[in-house]
């Protein structure tokens, strides 16, 4: 793997802001600040035709943030009124969150896969329920009451999908973006979010990786309950298609640009491989355990007392997706005690 974004490379190192770039002609990148988020920004595309303008994630729904996009906007001689269409890549707030406050200024359509539409819809939903659904998750878990308060979405602790808006266009895999004059094609990479897409921008080139593949991290894959498959199954199987697609360039939607996917993809195999091996060494030390008991057992970068808040909800998601992997290839067996699932390792 090689990092040819070597300035936001340097400016993700010295924590200093990244520069608005021209990655190839009529095609740039925009840093738009996420709040108190360690990822910091997410990096919006943006990319002209003769006809048309196109806004690749928008990114989270701040002041600062549109502030931040007007900038690269103006970087390209325009301004949001001039934005015609608008891509997202998946529905998590630092990058679908903007796209309703840039649609209204623009009149431009929005378009995703469908299947993220569909989950955007059930997390709205959920919404008025979220309370009572999350604690039932969280007890199924094996969560300790007095902690399951402090991670209950309902408690208002989670990001919020009351404001976003629903897609005007649908991508499917192996589509083409709606746009006269560029080959910007839809690659389907559920994982991460069920309705993932990455871009292809053909002549170029280049792949939009979105939250995918991303050069330093690697995504959260959590439990999707309305995921039409586990998502760590889905993640590893679109890891290894866009493996292929090594000779373009990825942009990714955090941290920095890079060449060498296929690199890249084995590495984030071999690590959910070691998260797979590491969550059956747990069971075997702790014998039939709940996904809260591993989850503590885990290793964290910052270690577990450093995981706290909303980030022991994706760390829980986190050990669950590895379970439920586990459980679908014969290594691990769950059965239900009561109201939460415990885990153990096959004989
Ligand atoms: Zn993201």
């Amino acid at each position: 793997m090689r990092v040819t974004g070597t300035a936001q490379r340097d400016a993700w190192v010295a924590r200093t802001w990244p520069p608005v770039e021209e990655v190839r002609a009529g095609l740039w990148s925009v840093p738009v600040p996420i709040p108190e988020n360690p990822l910091r920004y997410t990096l919006t595309y943006l990319i002209a035709t003769d006809s048309a303008l196109l806004v690749i994630d928008p990114g989270w729904d701040t002041d600062a943030g549109w502030n931040a996009l007007s900038d690269g906007l103006k970087t390209t001689g325009a301004s949001p009124e001039d934005v015609s269409g608008i891509v997202v890549t998946h529905m998590h707030p630092d990058h679908h969150g903007m796209s309703g406050r840039l649609r209204d200024a623009s009149g431009a359509w929005i378009a995703m896969h469908p299947a993220e539409r569909e989950t955007l819809a059930m997390m709205r939903a959920q919404g008025a329920d979220m309370a009572a659904g999350d604690r039932a998750w969280l007890r199924g878990c094996g969560v300790p009451e007095e902690i399951a308060a402090e991670l209950n979405m309902g408690s208002g602790n989670g990001p919020t999908f009351a404001g976003m808006v629903d897609p005007d266009r649908l991508l499917e895999h192996g589509d083409l973006v709606p746009v006269d004059g560029r080959r910007l094609r839809a690659v389907w990479t559920p994982g991460h979010t069920p309705g993932h897409l990455c871009l292809h921008e053909e002549t170029e080139n280049v792949l939009l990786t979105g939250d995918h593949v991303l050069p330093r991290i690697s995504p959260n894959i959590g439990l999707q309950p309305h995921a039409a498959e586990p998502p760590l199954a889905a993640y590893l199987r679109s890891l290894e298609f866009v493996a292929s697609y090594d000779s373009a360039e990825a942009l990714p939607a955090h941290e920095y640009r890079f060449a060498g996917l296929a690199s890249r993809v084995r590495m984030l195999l071999a690590h959910h491989e070691r998260r797979c091996d590491e969550v059956t060494e747990i069971l075997r030390m702790l014998g039939p355990a709940t996904i809260w008991q591993v989850t503590t057992q885990m290793t964290w970068s910052r270690g577990w007392s450093a995981v706290t808040g909303f980030m022991r909800r994706a760390a829980l998601a986190e050990a669950g997706a590895h379970l439920q992997h586990l459980v679908a290839t014969g290594r691990v067996t769950v059965a239900v005690s009561g109201l939460a699932e415990i885990f153990a390792v096959a004989t």
